[in-house]
């Protein structure tokens, strides 16, 4: 199944920056401004990778973000669907647990960002740094500061995934160890 079919499966919507299909879209923008404030480093990652994913619907601040069949954007695709699954299976607990957690947040997106990892890897290669730079993502504000070194966590979901062990969106008894004992101990 192709990530559109799962993106259709899901009944995704998906809105763009200006493009206004629920009165809630027009608070996004206000959202990212705020963060921008907040953490001035940022504000031009807000500004340009900023997407958000509220339920069903994945908010793009960047345009050229949206079209999924081009390929350099699909692991953003597979990205949001892990959020979209997670938030379809347990609706209140994620949405409190996300946005209150730093560890729960560090969780959504360690199962997020290792789905893109699984991605890369049935789609070809992982970038060298691609560590390097989840590493970053998870220290730095853009997420508020999850994790102070995620690393060892996502060496050992690149094992797994090298040797077959995970597939897509699907998550094996070994993933939820390695949570466990590199974001909850
Ligand atoms: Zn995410």
């Amino acid at each position: 199944m192709s990530i559109m079919d799962e993106v259709k499966k899901e009944g995704v919507v998906i809105a763009r920056k200006g493009d206004w299909q629920v009165w809630w879209h027009y608070i996004v923008p206000v959202f990212w401004a705020i963060a921008g404030l907040l953490f001035p480093r940022e504000k031009k990652n807000f500004e340009e990778r900023a997407i958000i994913n509220l339920g069903k619907h994945i908010y793009f601040n960047d345009p050229d973000h949206v079209n999924a069949n081009l390929p350099r954007y699909r692991p953003t695709f597979v990205h949001e669907l892990v959020h979209i699954k997670d938030n379809k299976r347990r609706p209140l607990f994620y949405k409190i647990t996300y946005v209150l957690s730093k560890k729960w947040r560090c969780y959504w997106e360690f199962r997020a960002y290792s789905q893109e990892m699984v991605f890369r890897y049935k789609d070809g290669e992982i970038p060298p740094d691609y560590i390097d730079f989840l590493v970053e993502v998870f220290r730095d504000s853009f997420y508020f500061k999850m994790h102070d070194n995620i690393r060892p966590a996502f060496e050992r979901v690149a094992d797994l995934a090298s040797n077959g062990k995970i597939s897509l969106f699907e998550f094996p008894e070994e993933f939820e160890v390695i949570a466990k004992e590199e974001i909850f101990s």
